[in-house]
């Protein structure tokens, strides 16, 4: 029988370590023989998996990069072609796209981390979820969806992505009360109810399990999209993030205060640049080690994503650590002055200044190899110099560093927002030499 609420999510954090540890040990066994590529990643760095018992130990292992899932992409596979069910590619944000094989063992697996995912955000069996995103194009969250509501024995209602009439002729038609969807998507549903007078108020959502963007600042207190989203619309919001490597999701419970870690499917560590473990309040890169993995597990996998974490008891009851919004990605990393900046903390600042329509950050190498920061803005109403100076007052307040300023007219910024092919208008561009090479 399937258990929503594993016991183990409510352990002494010291039970989880010994728990994990335990399956650490096993993974490694596995891999030294099943996996070509950390076959010879061990026998290259003379290393005894024997050694390797504790969480800590893990330091000994070199990490795997994405490179290194890209270049030697088929070593990973550790099972017969026969085994394997589901061919994915990686989204591919960043460089190629990446394949991943699962096999049936890892469909359950990830039906079972979507099924208690979902349970995190409060979702039962007696709810109808409402699938807005895509299910094919050889993506893997859609199929994680789908499996893990089935789990819970929840209904699904596959839409897909896009189609704000056939969403709301699904919601009316259904009556799910639960979307998953990104959250800019439901501005667009929002904007569609208003004009073809759908009250929004007597629809039977309930929540929404938000993917993709963020909706929440470091502080877990809603942003400029969250707060907008629930000033037209008062339902409830769920962050979730996950990654297709990962195969593993971090859902916020309803105290809103960072996704829940699933400690029986994946160990988690935060590094820095170094790969050495950060301290507790520093923000470091999640990089993660698969556990239960049949087809293509991963050992010390760096996602190239920027989290704080938590570590004390949820007031949900929940034990187990919870990972804050993703703060940037290790590329966008802005050496500033002396300080490290993430692209995100200057949106969260820029989005807070009621006076700004738009804006652009724009990053370059300066001519003795560190990086500057110009932002570009155009503003509602002509303003002074002294916005000038309170906005860089403002920006010293929250991150210690004042960016170099540009006002420009909104059609000039318009014009640099927006090439003939982008779809978004661009709010980051990376002018470093690194950046370009
Ligand atoms: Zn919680």
């Amino acid at each position: 029988m399937f258990n929503p609420r594993p016991e183990i999510e409510y352990a002494d954090t010291i039970v989880i370590k010994e728990f994990q540890e335990k399956k650490l040990v096993e993974m490694l066994d596995y891999l030294s023989n099943s996996s070509r590529y950390y076959q010879t990643l061990f026998s290259k760095n003379q290393i005894d998996i024997k050694e390797i018992q504790s969480i800590e130990d893990l330091k000994k292992l070199p990490v795997t990069t994405k490179e290194d899932l890209a270049t030697y992409n088929q070593d990973f596979v550790c099972v017969h072609q026969e085994k394997i069910i589901d061919y994915i590619t990686t989204s591919g944000t960043v460089g190629n796209p990446v394949s991943l094989m699962m096999t049936d063992i890892d469909l359950e697996r990830l039906a079972y981390n979507e099924a208690i995912s979902f349970t995190v955000a409060g979702c039962k069996a007696s709810d109808i979820i409402q699938l807005t995103t895509t299910i094919d194009k050889r993506f893997m969250a859609g199929i994680a969806y789908f499996l893990g509501a089935k789990k819970m024995g929840a209904g699904i209602i596959r839409v897909g992505a896009g189609m704000p009439e056939l969403q709301w002729d699904s919601i009316l038609r259904f009556k799910p009360t639960v979307l998953i969807a990104v959250p800019s998507f439901i501005l667009k549903l929002i904007d569609y109810a208003k004009k073809n007078n759908i009250d929004l108020k007597k629809s039977t959502i309930k929540k929404v399990i938000c993917i993709g963007e963020p909706i929440r600042n470091i502080n877990f207190e809603f942003n400029t999209l969250g707060l907008k989203i629930r000033e037209e619309w008062p339902i409830d919001l769920y962050s979730t993030y996950a990654s297709t490597e990962m195969a593993t999701a971090f859902t916020e419970c309803e105290h809103g205060a960072g996704g829940h870690h699933h400690p029986e499917l994946i160990i988690v560590e935060f590094l820095d640049e170094n790969d050495q473990t950060v301290g507790d309040e520093e923000p470091g890169e999640v990089t993660i080690t698969t556990l239960g993995v049949e087809g293509m597990p991963l050992l010390r996998y760096k996602t190239g994503d920027i989290c704080h974490h938590y570590n004390d008891k949820c007031a949900c009851g929940r034990t187990t650590m919870r990972l804050g919004p993703v703060i940037g990605r290790k590329k966008q990393m802005i050496k500033y002055k002396g300080t490290t900046i993430f692209p995100f903390s200057i949106h969260e600042v820029l989005n807070s200044i009621e006076e700004i329509e738009s804006y652009l950050i724009e990053v370059s190498t300066n001519e003795i190899g560190t990086d500057d920061i110009l932002i570009k803005l155009s503003t509602k109403k002509p303003v002074d110099s002294k916005f000038e100076k309170e906005l860089k007052d403002h920006f010293r307040a929250k991150l210690r560093v004042a960016p170099s300023i540009l006002i420009l007219e909104k059609a000039v910024l318009q014009s640099i927002q927006m090439p003939e092919s982008g779809r978004k208008p661009i709010l980051f561009i990376d002018n470093r030499i690194e950046a370009i090479s």
